[in-house]
C-alpha cells in the first residue's frame, strides 16, 4: 500500500467519522508501513495511540482491507513528527506564530487553563452541621486522593451553599498531600471559553490533550453548558476519556443531574453514575456556627471591636436565604462598627444593614408556589385552581397545598380561597395526605425538598 492509497482512505474515513472525528485523530496519522499483516501509523503520542486504536481502529482495519490490502492489526508507534507536520501547508500559513513543538511533552503545569484557587476555601474554614455533613464527607473522600470509589462527585445546591468552597477545598488538600497529582479546577463557561478558543485557532487537539493529562478534573457550575451543543458533546467525551482512565472527576450544579433542562439524555445518565450528594439549604445552627467562626475572624482583624451578646442569634435567624449574603452582612457590620468606633448592638446591626433585612423579610406566595409545582410537574398553572381530580393534576395541587401552608403565614382558609375558593377541610386533607405520602417516598420527598429549595431562593 502506499501513501497514495492511504490518502483516498482517508477521504472515505472523513465521510464515514465526521468532520470533527477526522480533523482531530485520523488527520494527524502518518502512514509508515504496511508488513505481514500489521499496518503502522505514527501518532504524536501514545495517548493519541490509544485513543484512535480503541475508537477507530476497526474502522481503519476495514477500509484499508476494503481497498484490498491485507492486514490483521494496526499499530501505532509515537513519533513527535507525527500530527503537526502532517497539517496542510494552508493551516500552517494562517497562523504562522505557532512554534514546532514536540506534542508528545508533558503539558507544564502552567499550561493548565484553570481557574485560580481561593486560598480562603478550605476545609478548616468550612463549617460542617446537618445540610452539608454528607457533601462535606464526600469532599473530604476525594481529596484524600486514594483509590477512585465514586466517579464522578457530582455536588448540587441552591446559590452560596458551599459548592465552589468545597471544590477549592478539595483542591488545596489534594495539592498538598499529593503534590504530584494535576489537579484542575474550572468553571463550566471557562470549559466552553477554552474550547472555542481552541476551535478558533484550530487547536481541538491540543485541548483535548490537555484535558485527558489531568489526574483531577473538577468543572464547576456544569448546569452552564446546558443547551450548549458541541460544548456539552465536548465535555462528554473529556468526561468519559477521564472515567475510562479511572481519574476522578468533581462536578458541581445547582440542581440534580436529572433536573437540567437542555442537557442530553447521555450526559445526564453518565452524571448521575458516580455519587450525587445536595447541600440543603442551610438550617439556624449552620448559620449561626458560620457566623460564629467567621466573627472571631474578624475579632483579630479589628481587634478592639466588641460583639454584643445575641447579634450573631439574631442574623442567624434573620438571614436565611444564603451564606454569602450571611457573610456579606457580617463584613458590612464589623467595618461599619469599626469606622463610627462603637460595640456591635441588636440596634446598630438593624440600622447598618437595615435593607438586606428587608430583602430577606421576602415571602414566598401562593401564587410563586402554584406556579414553581405546576411547571414541575407539568400541569397548567389553571389546574391548581380548577375541578379536575385527575390524579396526575390532584396530587400537584396538593404539593402545593402543602407547600402553601409550611412557606407562607396564610391560614387555611386562605389558602382555600387561592386554590379556586376550595374549602379548608381540604386544604387540610390535602396538607395530610402529603405528609403521609412523603414518610414512604422519597422520590415525594425529594422533589419536595427541591421545590421548596427553588422557593425559597
Ligand atoms: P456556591 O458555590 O454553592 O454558590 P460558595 O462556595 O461560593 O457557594 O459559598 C459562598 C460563600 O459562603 C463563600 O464565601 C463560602 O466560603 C461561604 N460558605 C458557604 N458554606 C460555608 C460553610 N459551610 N462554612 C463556611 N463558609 C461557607
Ligand atoms: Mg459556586
Amino acid at each position: 500500500m502506499t501513501n497514495g492509497t492511504w490518502g483516498e482512505i482517508r477521504e472515505q474515513l472523513e465521510k464515514h467519522l465526521g468532520k470533527n472525528n477526522y480533523t482531530t485523530w485520523i488527520e494527524p496519522l502518518r502512514f509508515s508501513d504496511l508488513k505481514n499483516g500489521v499496518a503502522r501509523f505514527e501518532v504524536p503520542t501514545s495517548f493519541f495511540g490509544d485513543w484512535v486504536n480503541r475508537n477507530f481502529g476497526d474502522h481503519i482495519r476495514s477500509h484499508l482491507n476494503a481497498h484490498g490490502a491485507q492486514v490483521d492489526r494496526v499499530e501505532f508507534s509515537v513519533s513527535p513528527a507525527a500530527g503537526r507536520a502532517e497539517k496542510p501547508a494552508a493551516r500552517a500559513a494562517a497562523k504562522p506564530e505557532t512554534k514546532p513543538r514536540a506534542v508528545a511533552r508533558r503539558v507544564a503545569d502552567e499550561d493548565l487553563p484553570g481557574a485560580p484557587l481561593d486560598a480562603r476555601f478550605t476545609f478548616d474554614s468550612f463549617v460542617v452541621g446537618k445540610p452539608n455533613e454528607l457533601a462535606h464527607a464526600a469532599a473530604r473522600r476525594v481529596a484524600e486522593g486514594g483509590p477512585v470509589t465514586f466517579n464522578p462527585l457530582f455536588l448540587y445546591g441552591g446559590v452560596g451553599l458551599g459548592k465552589t468552597h468545597l471544590m477549592h477545598a478539595i483542591a488545596h488538600e489534594l495539592q498538598t498531600r499529593q503534590p504530584h497529582l494535576r489537579v484542575l479546577y474550572l468553571s463550566a463557561e471557562q470549559f466552553m471559553y477554552r474550547f472555542v478558543q481552541a476551535l478558533r485557532d484550530r487547536s481541538v487537539m491540543d485541548f483535548k490533550e490537555m484535558f485527558r493529562t489531568v489526574d483531577v478534573l473538577m468543572v464547576d457550575d456544569v448546569q452552564f453548558i446546558a443547551g450548549k451543543d458541541s460544548t456539552q458533546e465536548e465535555f462528554f467525551h473529556t468526561f468519559n476519556a477521564l472515567v475510562d482512565q479511572n481519574k476522578q472527576i468533581v462536578i458541581s450544579a445547582d440542581r440534580a443531574p436529572g433536573e437540567i433542562k437542555d442537557l442530553e439524555e447521555r450526559i445526564k445518565s453518565r452524571l448521575q453514575c458516580g455519587l450525587v450528594v445536595d447541600l440543603h439549604p442551610t438550617d439556624y445552627e449552620l448559620r449561626l456556627g458560620i457566623l460564629q467562626q467567621k466573627a472571631e475572624h474578624y475579632a483579630t482583624q479589628y481587634r478592639g471591636l466588641v460583639i454584643a451578646p445575641g447579634v450573631l442569634e439574631f442574623l442567624a435567624h434573620r438571614i436565611t436565604t444564603n451564606v454569602r449574603v450571611l457573610e456579606g452582612a457580617l463584613t458590612r457590620l464589623f467595618a461599619f462598627a469599626s469606622l463610627v468606633g462603637r460595640e456591635i448592638t441588636l440596634d446598630l446591626t438593624q440600622d447598618c444593614l437595615a435593607d438586606i433585612l428587608r430583602a430577606s423579610d421576602r415571602k414566598v406566595t401562593i401564587e410563586e408556589i402554584q406556579r414553581k409545582v405546576a411547571e414541575h410537574y407539568n400541569i397548567r398553572l389553571s389546574d391548581m385552581i380548577g375541578p379536575k381530580r385527575l390524579r396526575t393534576i390532584a396530587r400537584p395541587r396538593q404539593i402545593a397545598m402543602y407547600l402553601s401552608k409550611q412557606l407562607t403565614p396564610r391560614s387555611l382558609p386562605e389558602i382555600g380561597r387561592r386554590f379556586g375558593g376550595r374549602d379548608h377541610t381540604t386544604i387540610m386533607h390535602g396538607v395530610r395526605k402529603i405528609e403521609e405520602l412523603m414518610a414512604g417516598d422519597s422520590q415525594l420527598a425529594d422533589d419536595l425538598q427541591m421545590l421548596k429549595r427553588l422557593l425559597q431562593g
